[in-house]
């Protein structure tokens, strides 16, 4: 097989493209990382397949052979004609040129599987690193209707995504993503993986949404804003940070709350479960 980096070299070259760092633009060119990228999407002929950020088109040639159909979302107008010059082949390739932040994703799932067949949907990216977390939460937090959610984000973010909730690197978004999907490793990726090398390690890591969420809430609005007013005030105990976010009036307030959970009065945000939040924000 050609290699990949001189291919993609040879692409750059071809097209007068050199990386756009704002767009947070670091090309793949290990083969290896790109199978396993594929493989762990465990994409078929039935998926609708979104890539965000397509770039040069290396993830996305794989992922044409496997899946029915691949919808590329990149926002740098260059990448159009080298996408469309490499894949004109394929009927099943279309590229949107747009902020991904910005696309009704839920509507062109929905319209998409209604007029192709496909059973199901999946993302798979190697993500823009600027902005990986708003990415992730809106795939989340849309409640869209795909399967899982496969992607490369610098590791530190990834340690923090899929930490288990109560667990030392657990942050606000590790709540989220335990809500709405459970999270697999899939692999770490070196920084000669890439052109031009990141700063940051990288890894590949998997969500496989969740038929139903992980707990039940009775106010979910609640009960993540109880856990981004925890964790934006880390150093305070769980009760300042609630008094001081305004989600419980006083001390006293929050006092008689505690002990009626059974929460010592100094515990702080990241040492509670997912269910003692539950408690707590039920009981709010
Ligand atoms: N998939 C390619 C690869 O693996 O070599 C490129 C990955 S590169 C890390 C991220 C890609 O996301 C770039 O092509 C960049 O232009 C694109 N991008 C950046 N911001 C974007 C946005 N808001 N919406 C869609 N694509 C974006």
């Amino acid at each position: 097989m050609e290699n990949l980096e001189e291919k993609t070299r040879y692409i750059m070259k071809k097209y007068g493209i050199s990386a756009n760092k704002s767009l947070g633009q670091n090309f793949l060119i290990n083969e290896e990382v790109v199978e396993n990228i594929v493989g762990a999407s465990k994409i078929s002929k039935e998926d609708l397949v979104i890539e965000i950020g397509p770039g040069l088109g290396t993830l996305t040639q794989s992922l044409l052979e496997n899946a029915g159909k691949v919808i590329a979302i990149e926002l740098d107008d260059r990448m159009l004609k080298i996408l469309n010059d490499r894949f004109f082949m394929y009927d099943n390739f279309q590229v949107i040129n747009e902020d991904v932040l910005k696309v009704d994703l839920a509507d062109l799932i929905k319209k998409e599987k209604n007029a192709n067949g496909l059973k199901n949907a999946k993302i798979v990216a190697n993500l823009p690193y600027y902005i990986t977390t708003p990415i992730i939460m809106k795939l989340l937090e849309e409640e869209l209707d795909i399967e899982s959610i496969t992607v490369m984000i610098q590791k530190e973010v990834a340690d923090r995504l899929i930490a288990t909730p109560g667990d030392k690197q657990s942050g606000a978004i590790t709540y989220s993503v335990y809500y709405y999907a459970e999270s697999e490793k899939i692999m770490l990726v070196e920084n000669n993986s890439f052109i031009p090398e990141p700063e940051v390690q990288s890894e590949v890591i998997k969500l496989n949404i969740r038929k139903s969420p992980a707990i039940d809430l009775k106010d979910k609005d609640l009960f993540f804003k109880i856990i981004k007013a925890s964790f934006m005030q880390r150093r305070k105990t769980l009760m300042n940070a609630l008094v001081n976010g305004g989600i419980i009036k006083d001390k006293a307030q929050a006092k008689e709350l505690f002990e009626k959970l059974g929460l010592d009065i100094n515990v702080r945000g990241e040492n509670l479960s997912m269910q003692e939040f539950a408690d707590l924000c039920d009981e709010l």
